[in-house]
């Protein structure tokens, strides 16, 4: 059901967070579940899986433990609705339903319960969640996924469901910008401003998002500090989720091209706009945290796979989105306080035309936006979208090193 209106006069409360204490061996789970994964320590010598996280295999003593992506299955043991709490955070949202579940791999799990789990027993997918306090914590799913399923209030806290909620996009100009407005408004976001810097130019497509009753356009020059404040000073306010995927992007590496004009631009838009724009949105944004059902909850930052390792044909726009990655981190440890999730994406080549010399897969814009809206209903705080950027992603993890060495060689 469509949430009721905040009575403006009505004072946004200071947010409360569930409790955010994690020792350093449980920060897997919540590194797993920020990228949308189960994970639990197995044990590499006797392949035992066990729960809670700790530094040695509970049955065997080996400290040979690998966090393993797990399916969640199990059986409800029991449940209990919680009426009474000392923590704030929970006492704001009882009655809260938590139950055991013991998993089919063996250990058992004290989860908090999705609305339309049964009673026990019953069989249930566990997964585990970011809360709003940015930590895993683990939830009893219906073994099949529902209609509105994230519509649960307890899983709802948990995302960033774009459902019902005002959404800003700073960039309609381009293919991306407009795709990722259409799936916001079939997401059933309540209203989405679409930004645009020269408004008097003719846009392919623009006229078509626009004339969405929920898409409005908004004049937003992210390279302009003073446009940027002046649109936070007129929708700031009601803005509950950012999107910014304003972006430059040029094709050159350092020799091809003399002067430095085209790499300022790329880092006036990439970074230095992203800076602008969290100044001017950040504050109310982090304000309204607490805002009723429909509170502002995220802000999305249109990164690229090439901000984890430079590749030199497209080698200043790498080196903007470096940047522009590590402003984000910065952005989401000044925001997880205030309990405003930072998404960050990171995709492959696009589909578009500074990517015309690459070989496919590319990505289109609307496998991006349909990523970016799964990304926020799932709560989760980093998103590869397609193929590219997946296997880009995993030869990082193997080796930075290797994969320097082969995005230098193209075609070794
Ligand atoms: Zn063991």
């Amino acid at each position: 059901m469509r949430p009721q209106r905040k009575n403006p006069i009505l004072r946004t409360p200071r947010i409360n967070l569930p409790p955010g204490a994690r020792g350093r061996v449980a920060l897997g789970l919540t590194a797993a579940a920020a990228e949308g994964r189960f994970e639990l320590q197995a044990c590499e010598d006797c392949g035992a899986v066990q729960y809670p996280p700790r530094e040695a295999c509970s049955r065997c003593l080996s400290a040979a433990l690998r966090w393993r992506r797990q399916g969640g299955e199990g059986r409800l043991l029991t449940s209990t609705t919680l009426r009474h709490s000392n923590d704030a955070f929970f006492r704001e949202r009882l009655p809260w339903r938590i139950g055991v579940v013991q998993l089919d791999v063996g250990p058992s799990v004290i989860v908090h319960l999705h609305g339309r789990v049964g009673e026990p027993p019953a069989r249930v997918r566990v997964g585990a969640r970011l809360d709003r306090s940015g930590q895993a914590v683990l939830i009893g799913l219906p073994e099949q996924e529902i209609v509105n399923m994230t519509d649960d209030p307890g899983l709802r806290e948990m995302n960033s469901d774009p459902k019902f909620r005002k959404v800003l996009v700073t960039d309609g100009k381009t293919a991306i910008g407009q795709a990722i407005a259409k799936a916001m408004v079939d997401a059933g976001a309540e209203r989405v401003w679409l930004g645009v810097a020269e408004p008097w130019k003719k846009l392919p497509g623009f006229d078509r998002i626009t004339a969405l009753p929920q898409v409005s356009p908004v004049p937003l020059d992210l390279s302009d500090g003073r446009s940027v404040e002046e649109l936070a000073g007129e929708i700031g306010g009601k803005v509950d989720i950012v999107v910014n995927d304003a972006e430059v992007h040029r094709t050159f590496g350092i020799a091809s091209r003399r002067g430095t004009d085209a790499a300022r631009a790329e880092m006036d838009i990439n970074y230095f706009g992203a800076l602008r724009l969290a100044q001017a949105f950040g504050p109310a944004l982090k304000a309204r945290a607490a805002d009723g059902v429909a509170h502002a909850t995220a802000w999305v930052n249109l990164l690229s796979i090439y901000a984890l390792s430079n590749f030199p044909s497209h080698g200043t726009f790498s080196a903007s989105k470096a940047a522009a990655f590590s402003l984000a981190q910065c952005l989401r440890a000044e925001m997880r306080p205030a309990g405003i999730r930072v998404l960050n994406v990171f995709p492959g080549p696009m589909d578009d035309e500074w990517n015309q010399n690459l070989p496919p897969p590319k990505l289109g814009a609307a496998a991006l936006a349909a990523a970016i809206v799964r990304a926020l209903q799932d709560g989760v705080e980093d998103v590869y979208p397609g193929e590219v950027a997946q296997e880009w992603l995993e030869r990082w993890r193997e080796n930075p090193k290797v994969l320097e060495r082969e995005l230098s060689a193209p075609g070794d």
